[in-house]
């Protein structure tokens, strides 16, 4: 599979009192390059390699987190302080440099075809849904969305002002977020854990279709929390992320 060198066009910081630091990293798109919302490519930095004296670059998957229909690539990429790829971006990625890219990879999200999709994402698990979301944006609106969305903070309500747009643009489009930090609530905003707001809603619905993005612990969680509300196995879907 062919690499790509892309362009790096912009980078965001969210950081908030030294921990739970997110990049969000904006790529030129290279020439042909094609992906549907949902997929994961691999990046690495060209300056970072899986061992010291190795050939080989270190990558990691990320989800794609803007819509096909963008003109460049983004990534939500949750900072881990292990000495891995991510702290490494942290501190050497610079406007104007570039990272590998591999891929596209992984399912397709079947958004089209579902009468209704509730997507249930922590941290940076709001890649994947970001991305569809922005696609149905795009599209017009026309079936029931709804995202609960856990964060630590409220600094870490990722996409906060587009979402808000999405959401009074779009009648059938609805947020939940909660920040699980006490004082931490904000928009519509919950303190604590997204499984209680997700039970608080009464979502259960036959025909929604349930997309869950997350930290192993949190996915665990959500998908307790949606099959004690007697939500179908078939119905739960996982996204890497
Ligand atoms: C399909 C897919 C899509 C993904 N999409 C995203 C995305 O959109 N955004 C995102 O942020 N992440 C995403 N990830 C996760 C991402 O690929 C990386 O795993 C993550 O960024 C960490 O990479 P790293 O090299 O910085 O950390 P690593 O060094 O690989 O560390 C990863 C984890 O292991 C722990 N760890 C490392 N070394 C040790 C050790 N010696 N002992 C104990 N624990 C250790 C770290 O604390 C950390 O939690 C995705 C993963 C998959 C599989």
């Amino acid at each position: 599979m062919q690499d790509f060198r892309c362009k790096v066009l912009s980078i965001e910081r969210v950081k908030e009192r030294g921990r739970n630091s997110y990049l969000i990293i904006r790529l030129k798109k290279p020439e042909g390059f094609k992906f549907s919302a949902g997929q994961y490519v691999l990046l690495a930095h060209p300056g970072l390699r899986q061992e010291k004296n190795s050939a080989e670059l270190l990558f990691r998957p990320y989800s794609v987190a803007s819509s096909p229909y963008m003109e460049f690539l983004e990534f939500c990429i949750a900072v881990k302080y292990s000495g891995g790829l991510t702290e490494f971006l942290e501190k050497n990625l610079r406007v104007g440099g570039e990272l590998v890219m591999r891929g596209p990879f992984g399912e397709i999200i079947p958004f089209r075809e579902h009468e209704k999709i509730v997507f249930v994402v922590t941290g940076a698990g709001i890649a994947p849904a970001i991305s569809v979301l922005r696609d149905l944006c795009l599209e017009g609106m026309s079936k029931p969305v709804q995202l609960f969305y856990g964060f630590p903070t409220c600094e870490h309500f990722l996409y906060r002002a587009e979402l808000e747009k999405c959401s009074s643009d779009n009648k059938c489009f609805s947020v939940y977020a909660a920040a699980n930090e006490e004082g931490g609530c904000c928009w519509r905003g919950v303190c604590g854990y997204i499984q209680p707001t997700l039970e608080e809603a009464g979502l259960r619905d036959e025909k929604a279709h349930y997309y869950l993005c997350g930290s192993s612990g949190s996915l665990k969680a959500m998908r307790v929390a949606l099959r004690r509300m007697g939500i179908k196995k078939e119905r739960i879907h996982f996204i890497a992320g």
